[in-house]
């Protein structure tokens, strides 16, 4: 994809820290961390997000994101790592290449979680049927 950022970073048309690189996979430090050692984790060939990359891709990179994420608690000295990974616009997806963000967290580091809704026993059995009925399709 010629206009997609991670693709010029895999084709090394522009910088980037890169921590690991196989055939498939690349991993790379993102320019905003959240911490330090925040580490991006992308397929080689371009895929705009989760839903488009194919399940044997997905596969590569969560492996790697596996191994790669101990080297960077031991690299960092972290007490964990948060995984993510933002699909659509609506998710606050900016780059449309499929990437995995491993964030590594600090006992204390005040980083906080999404908030959480309360729903009703009614709802969360409405929505786990209509997951179910989608799935099933
Ligand atoms: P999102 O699509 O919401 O997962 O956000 C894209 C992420 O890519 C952000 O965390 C950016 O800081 C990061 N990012 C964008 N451009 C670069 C770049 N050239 N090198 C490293 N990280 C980048």
């Amino acid at each position: 994809m010629e206009d997609c950022v991670f693709c010029k970073i895999v084709k090394g048309e522009i910088p980037s820290q890169k921590v690991y690189e196989n055939d498939k996979v690349l991993a790379f430090l993102d320019i905003n961390p959240v911490n330090s050692g925040h580490t991006l984790v992308i397929p080689k060939s371009h895929h705009k997000d989760l839903f488009s990359t194919p399940e044997e891709v997905l596969s590569d990179i969560i492996v790697r994101t596996k191994k790669i994420a101990v080297a960077i608690i031991k690299a960092v000295g972290a007490d964990g790592v948060n995984l993510g990974m933002n699909n659509r616009p609506a998710a606050g997806q900016v780059v449309f290449h499929t990437h995995l963000h491993i964030m590594p967290r600090f006992e204390g580091d005040g980083l906080k979680h999404w908030p959480s809704k309360k729903i009703s026993e009614d709802e969360l059995v409405e929505v786990q049927k209509s997951i179910q009925s989608n799935l099933a399709e």
